[in-house]
């Protein structure tokens, strides 16, 4: 109720309309807006939509102008006797007085509810807030040790990477080594070759060269291990200057035993 406005609200539950204009009136002490009044009161039998009261008496509904026209008021209450006149007015004041007292209520009512809803609203928040604040509280702790186990990691990671660098540095020394090492094989190597005579890879029985044995013998000189091929593998049919040869009696300059002659010109010898 805005009673500094000088203004009366509309008793209807979801109006609440400042009243001006016509307003509709209640034996109830109610008062409705035009709207709201017309609405309710067309009904039969008529009924207070604040206070469910019959209204059925034939002043028990009046619809009033809130702002009379300075003829209306000059008229409405002339003539009648004084204390009619303050009787009229005292009701009339009873009336604003019982509205305002209800608005009253109804504010005090309306802030109570508030209040209680909003102290609600406090203790879930602040029971949202102390979870939270515990909450947070394990998740410090939490962040803590990972810092801590980051930190060791870290340790641990430089730790490492030392030692890596560590064995890095072995390895370049033993490579280091290594090939110098092997340059030196080589130059040796080469060095050696330079001052030895090229051997070429002699076939060779019982250790004598075999190209050596035709020309001592007389025989045709062949190349390479053809000629020792040729000694084991050689056809006995063909005729052979020295196959008939004895080597017993032959009179040879070489100064090879006779044993070894034998098996040397042994035509139907295994291959070896
Ligand atoms: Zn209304
Ligand atoms: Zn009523």
């Amino acid at each position: 109720m805005s009673v500094c406005e000088d203004m009366l609200l509309c008793n209807y539950r979801k109006c609440r309309v400042k009243l001006s204009g016509y307003a509709w009136v209640t034996a109830c002490s109610h008062i409705f807006c035009d709207q709201h009044g017309s609405g309710e009161f067309s009904r039969s039998p008529a009924v207070c939509p604040a206070c469910n009261s019959a209204l059925s008496g034939k002043l028990d509904i009046v619809r009033t102008e809130l702002s009379p026209s300075e003829e209306h008021k000059a008229m409405v209450l002339a003539g009648l006797r004084p204390e009619t006149v303050l009787d009229i007015s005292s009701r009339a004041l009873s009336f604003w007085t019982y509205q305002v007292h209800q608005e009253h209520l109804y504010q005090e009512y309306t802030y109570s509810k508030a209040e209680g809803h909003l102290k609600q609203i406090e203790k879930v928040y602040t029971q949202q807030l102390q979870s939270k604040d515990m909450e947070l509280t394990s998740m410090k702790s939490e962040v803590s040790s990972m810092k801590k186990m980051l930190e060791e990691y870290k340790k641990n990671f430089s730790e490492l990477s030392e030692k890596l660098m560590e064995r890095n540095r072995q390895y370049q020394k033993l490579q280091g080594l290594y090939d110098s090492l092997r340059l030196r094989n080589i130059a040796m190597a080469n060095q050696e070759a330079a001052h030895e005579p090229p051997m070429l890879p002699q076939p060779a029985v019982f250790g004598f060269p075999l190209v050596m044995l035709p020309s001592s013998l007389g025989m045709p000189r062949r190349s390479g291990a053809g000629v020792g091929r040729e000694t084991s593998t050689s056809n006995p049919s063909l005729p052979h200057p020295h196959l008939r040869m004895n080597p017993a009696t032959a009179s040879s300059p070489s100064p090879l035993p006779a044993m070894s002659w034998s098996h040397i010109l042994e035509p139907a010898g295994p291959t070896r």
